[in-house]
């Protein structure tokens, strides 16, 4: 919730801003025509946009219910002054209360369901998504072999925590120690260099990748049989209609 309150400062500033600005629009037209409504209490026109702004978040009715009761006004009577509070405490509702508060909370609500989108897509990637080697849940789920399933493969082939203790194992370890394979991966984690994980790959699938190919092989082979037989069929409908087009010239 503070997030979705943080997060668009800026808007949300800006939106204030907007906010004071049109109140001191306001104030400078109820400063000039309603200098009564403030009953002595805007000798500058600070102390003008201060009671506008107060009175305008007041619950009461916003600047119409406050200042309401210092207008002279005569029951029944629809004067010019009446006229001019009623568009005045109206506009001043619709357009400070009504859409710029709105504008507010539509930005805080916006923003919450962001982050909540963000948190399920973390959420989907972290629970969908092997975290060392990227692949998805499906992949694995789909295999032949159902001893082996995603469950299988993100506990025992790639536990990430194992990944953790390696990295931790190598720094405890003297440079001097270090086997082949531990000075090459420990270059590539001072150089910030992650291409030692196996980014979507699994020994585990290797196998079916193999057989993928060969799968892919075939269908390619027999697509490029039958375009040969399609461009033979086509090259002898071409030969057909040259001959009965040259007959048709001769007769
Ligand atoms: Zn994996």
């Amino acid at each position: 919730m503070v997030k979705s309150l943080w997060l668009p400062r800026k808007q949300l500033g800006l939106v204030f801003l907007l906010y004071i600005i049109l109140n001191y629009f306001f104030t400078l037209y109820s400063y000039s025509y309603l200098y009564d409504v403030y009953d002595g209490d805007c000798t500058t026109s600070l102390l003008c946009w201060r009671n506008t702004f107060d009175w305008t978040l007041k619950g009461n009715g916003g600047f119409g219910g406050t200042a309401q009761g210092v207008t002279p006004y005569v029951m029944g009577v629809w004067n010019t002054e009446r006229t001019q509070r009623f568009i005045f405490d109206n506009l001043i509702n619709i357009i400070l209360i009504l859409i710029m508060l709105n504008m507010v909370s539509g930005i805080i609500i916006d923003t919450f369901g962001l982050l909540r989108e963000i948190q399920e897509e973390k959420l989907a990637d972290k629970e969908g998504k092997c975290f060392i080697c990227g692949l998805s849940k499906e992949i694995f789920d789909r295999q032949a072999d159902s001893s082996y399933n995603f469950g299988v493969h993100t506990k025992k082939e790639h536990y990430m925590w194992n990944y953790v203790f390696f990295i931790a194992y190598l720094r405890d370890k003297d440079d001097t120690e270090y086997t082949g394979i531990e000075s090459y991966v420990d270059e590539k984690i001072k150089n910030i260099d992650f291409s030692w994980f196996p980014f979507n790959r699994a020994f585990a699938l290797k196998h079916n990748d193999e057989n993928e190919g060969e799968v892919k092989k075939e269908v390619l082979e027999k697509f490029n049989a039958d375009s040969d037989e399609v461009k033979r069929n086509i090259k002898t409908l071409y030969d057909a209609c040259s001959t009965l087009n040259a007959r048709i010239s001769s007769n």
